[in-house]
């Protein structure tokens, strides 16, 4: 076994155009922050590095389609997500972005570096360019029919339709997003790394020597891929957003974004090496550092055959030790998806649920998808604060501290003679940092947290089997020692659960008087002292009702509707009518003079309205959508000569027109400037 002296701990960079939500937390985030948080209480010297990835083509995909310049739309994302990160308590020591002027020098160095050396290999290849936005495709931007299953709208890179992996020159009849027009074959030039000239050494670290230590499916992919043959693999793109190629035959062309994103875990040690005035190079470079990676399965290529290939290429630097990725996590049975606005964002989260971070990240630790895809329902989280986090952690810090401030003002009571039960729950207490630790220490966050809340149940137990609240008057010496005991163990899991639940440990911390203990203190049964004061109970965790996930369940009900309007199929047009057909009906502008809800109904409302013709009252069924005082005043559609029908007492004349969507939200009709009543509609 190697002595390390340093861990220098990456999370997958976010890319920025879109927030974080709970599959990236669950995923990366939440992990990450345990495994450091642990090492930290371990007096281990410990970066933790994240940052927002900046470039690539979504990013300027989403600039154009909103009208703003990709440099906005990073800006506006890369706060978002920093924010959340901050206020969940992810606790890095740096969040940088690939944007930043380090980044670019960086990385242009990284591959000037290569190049003068070497390392590289040029191509020519041809590409689709568009002649009238004189520029390079990327494969993106390029829509065709798909060879496969004749979908029509199939990307350069990928058929969504069928899920075929595409060259842009396959597609048939290739159309550029930028213009409309038919691309141009165009010969271009690219850098590769040649990716086939490592197979020897992959072969050897990661098959041979990470076969034990690796999570299975991170093994399983590295293996399929070496074994299929690795292929020189382009570093450069034809783009103008990115990190630009530092060669002067190189012009419009910049890093491609998974060579550039990397390298941003590299620069981002670089800024926070200058800003505390010590070197950046132990981290990276020193055989006594361990790297360990925190990714998404979709992302085990990039750090554990591309990344790493780049490294040893470029020289003197040390590769990861483990690269802990984690599958998929689903939100009430289905994929999470961003462009389908199916996700829990953290952002919304802490909006809605202020000072309960510590309950996510307790629910997201308890499903997460470390073997296999995993799925986050609303009534889990529930269950998860009320049954676990209220009813055993709580229960039992609340018990022991109410009790002691109760029976002894608040000051804690000496322990006396320990009985047989008392040994035996001291003995079990001190296990608990070494099992707790060992789970984390091999990457088994979901079992290290169930270890965790084996303590408090612990606790619970023995404050169930003593019952010191029935024996105050008959032995209360014993009931000062069960009362030692409990707070001992409230100790104990104020230091252990602060990697998990950083807020809740705070709390809990200065309830106790308790600073800053090394996690090995959390199995001592001595580390508050008889005499000492305790500060007021306070409540850790607050039940959550059935209303408020109600609401949460809601908005995900709401979001299925949207995207269900916003795919549902046109209803087909209707039979040809005459023109003297259509002359039959009288359509006017008329203005909403009053506007009522009608009694013991849900979605009518009594409008009064001028014609032009008569001032006349009507029955509309859009309350569920418009206020009265929404509509008074307004200008509106009317068809004035619809026969007269009797509604809830009041005879209804005319009808106002709305347009409908196909999950029946309604919207009015108006007219674009103001017209005088009565003018007619042709
Ligand atoms: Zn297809």
């Amino acid at each position: 076994m190697k002595d390390i002296k340093r861990y220098t701990v990456t999370s997958a960079l976010p890319y920025a155009n879109g927030p974080v939500h709970i599959g990236h937390l669950a995923g990366v985030y939440v992990p990450a922050d345990i495994y450091v948080r642990y090492l930290r209480n371990n007096g281990k010297e410990v970066l933790f590095i994240g940052g927002s990835d900046e470039h690539g083509v979504p990013i300027t995909i989403k600039a154009r389609k909103e009208g703003v310049t990709p440099q906005d739309i990073v800006d506006r994302y890369h706060n978002i997500i920093k924010k959340s990160f901050e206020e969940l308590g992810i606790s890095f020591d740096i969040y940088s972005r690939t944007s930043n002027p380090t980044h670019h020098e960086t990385a242009a160095e990284f591959f000037k570096y290569l190049y003068d050396n070497g390392k590289l290999i040029e191509k020519v290849s041809q590409q689709y360019y568009d002649e009238e936005a004189h520029e390079f495709l990327a494969d993106r931007y390029i829509t065709g029919t798909c060879p496969h299953c004749n979908n029509e709208h199939a990307y350069g890179d990928q058929c969504e339709a069928c899920g075929s992996a595409l060259n842009a020159t396959e597609l048939i009849n290739p159309k550029s997003a930028l213009s409309g027009n038919t691309p141009v074959l165009k010969e271009t030039k690219h850098w590769y790394l040649p990716l086939n000239e490592y197979d020897a050494w992959l072969r050897e670290w990661i098959l041979q020597g990470h076969k034990a230590d690796w999570r299975p499916t991170v093994y399983g992919q590295c293996k399929s891929w070496i074994e299929q043959g690795l292929q020189p693999r382009a570093v450069t793109r034809d783009l103008s957003w990115g990190v630009k190629v530092p060669l002067k035959e190189a012009e419009g062309k910049v890093l491609y974004v998974w060579f550039d994103a990397p390298i941003g875990y590299i620069s981002a040690t670089k800024e926070w090496a200058k800003e505390h005035n010590t070197d950046w190079k132990p981290w990276w470079q020193d055989e006594s550092s361990e790297l360990v990676h925190f990714i998404g399965k979709d992302n085990i290529v990039f750090h554990c055959i591309i990344f790493p290939c780049m490294l040893k290429a470029h020289g003197g630097y040390i590769v990861p030790t483990n690269v802990p990725a984690n599958e998929f996590l689903n939100l009430e049975g289905d994929k999470i998806s961003t462009s389908r606005n199916w996700a829990v964002w953290a952002h919304e989260y802490i909006e809605d649920f202020p000072g309960k971070q510590d309950v996510l990240r307790y629910t997201l630790t308890s499903i997460a998808p470390e073997t296999k895809d995993a799925d986050f329902t609303w009534a889990d989280f529930q269950a998860k604060n009320n049954n676990e986090l209220l009813a055993i952690f709580g229960n039992f810090v609340n018990r022991t501290v109410v009790l002691s401030h109760k029976y002894y003002g608040g000051i804690i009571p000496e322990c006396g003679e320990l009985t047989e039960y008392e040994k035996e729950i001291i003995e079990k207490m001190a296990e608990f940092p070494n099992r707790i630790g060992e789970c984390i220490r091999h990457y088994k966050f979901r079992e290290a947290q169930a270890e965790l809340m084996n303590l408090a149940r612990l606790g619970n137990k023995y404050l169930t089997d003593t019952e010191p609240w029935k024996k105050q008057k008959e032995n209360p010496e014993y009931v000062k020692t069960i009362l030692h005991i409990s707070l001992q163990i409230c100790a104990s899991l104020s230091i252990l659960c602060e990697p998990f639940l950083p807020f809740t440990a705070k709390k809990l911390q200065k309830m106790l008087n308790l600073n800053n203990k090394n996690w090995s203190d959390g199995g001592r049964h001595d580390l508050l002292k008889t005499g000492d004061k305790l500060n007021p109970a306070e409540y850790l965790f607050e039940k959550i009702e059935d209303e408020t996930i109600a609401k949460q369940v809601k908005k995900l009900e709401d979001t299925k509707k949207a995207n269900e309007a916003e795919n549902a199929d046109v209803i087909p047009a209707k039979e040809d009518v005459t023109f003297d057909d259509f002359q039959k009906m009288d359509v006017r502008v008329v203005t909403v003079l009053a506007a009522e809800k009608v009694a013991k109904t849900k979605k009518l409302l009594k409008l009064k309205v001028n014609t032009g013709v008569d001032t006349r009252e009507i029955i509309s069924g859009i309350a569920e959508y418009y206020q009265p005082e929404d509509l008074i005043g307004k200008q509106v559609l009317m068809l004035i000569n619809l026969a007269p029908k009797n509604i809830k007492g009041v005879d209804s004349h005319g009808m106002v027109l709305m347009a409908e969507n196909a999950d029946g939200t309604l919207s009015i009709m108006q007219p674009q400037k103001w017209m005088k009543e009565g003018s007619t509609v042709k």
